[in-house]
């Protein structure tokens, strides 16, 4: 239950999904978390119900695509949390399902906007903050699109491809500061994404949901605690010799 006393963790796209099992295991681990999504409601919502239960979270309205407001929420955070020493860049989009040569220029960008330039301003304006506390740990969310290809999504393989070497980088650029920079690498985990990335394929949606599950050695999909708790892990001081790393939580889909 205190794996992260004194913790202050920023969770972006933390409304649903994964990021909403990340806030969730992060505050009952003793971390202090600061949700941040453009799903105001469903944020708010996860912020009142985790204060009723006696844990700190505070919901905050940002896109991660818009550089200002990424600035502003994380010095707000700072400043409503005494400090910032956790960032999970989870906040992503899935993107068109089309092949490579019928996506638009707008479609392409739309995805390496969230998921890449996203990590990128979030970081950016963390690392100033974990500096000054002299300690940080960022957990990126790559996928394991980010390690193997399928003939699918090709936007978002280049965006978690970006963002693995990204993380490495980061790492290199980072380590003498004591700020960790990992990337993890989920299978398919049931989420609204998954939800209506399964749509795109056309499929019948439980024939799709059944055929996405044999992918994976395990024989079903993963849940969004299956990834919460590497997250955990990787924020916390268990890992305090983990930089640059990559965590896959997926079932054995790459083992193969
Ligand atoms: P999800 O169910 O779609 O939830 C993502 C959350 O991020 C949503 O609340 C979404 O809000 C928010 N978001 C999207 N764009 C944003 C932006 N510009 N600024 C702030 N928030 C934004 O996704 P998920 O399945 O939980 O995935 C979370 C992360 O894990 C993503 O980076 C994804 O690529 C990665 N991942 C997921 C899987 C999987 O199988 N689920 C596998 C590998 C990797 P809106 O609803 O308004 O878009």
């Amino acid at each position: 239950m205190d794996r992260l006393n004194g913790k202050v963790a920023a969770v972006t796209g933390g409304s649903v999904g994964i990021g909403a099992a990340v806030v969730r295991r992060m505050a009952e681990e003793g971390a202090r978390v600061a949700i941040l999504d453009r799903d105001d409601h469903k944020g708010q919502a996860l912020a009142g119900e985790l204060k009723d239960r006696g844990l700190t979270a505070n919901y905050w309205h940002c896109d991660v695509t818009d550089e200002q407001q990424v600035k502003r929420v994380l010095d707000e955070v700072a400043d409503t949390f005494g400090s910032l020493t956790v960032l999970v860049n989870n906040a992503g989009i899935s993107g068109p399902n089309k092949p490579t040569h019928e996506l638009s220029e707008e479609e392409w960008d739309i995805v390496q906007n969230v998921n890449v330039k996203g990590v990128f301003f979030c970081t950016k304006h963390a690392i100033p903050h974990m500096k000054k506390a002299g300690i940080g740990s960022i957990i990126n969310l790559s996928s394991i699109y980010g390690l193997i290809s399928a003939p699918d999504v090709p936007p978002y393989h280049a965006s978690k491809g970006a963002v693995r070497l990204m993380t490495k980088t980061d790492a290199l650029l980072y380590a003498a500061d004591k700020i960790r920079v990992n990337s993890v690498h989920p299978g398919f985990i049931w989420t609204p994404m998954v939800e209506n990335h399964l749509k795109t394929t056309g499929m019948d949606p439980e024939k799709a949901r059944q055929v996405t599950a044999e992918l994976h050695p395990v024989g079903h999909l993963g849940e969004p605690d299956d990834i919460a708790w590497g997250t955990v892990y990787l924020a916390s001081d268990e890992s305090k010799f983990v930089t640059g790393s990559e965590l896959v939580i997926d079932g054995g889909y790459t083992a193969r």
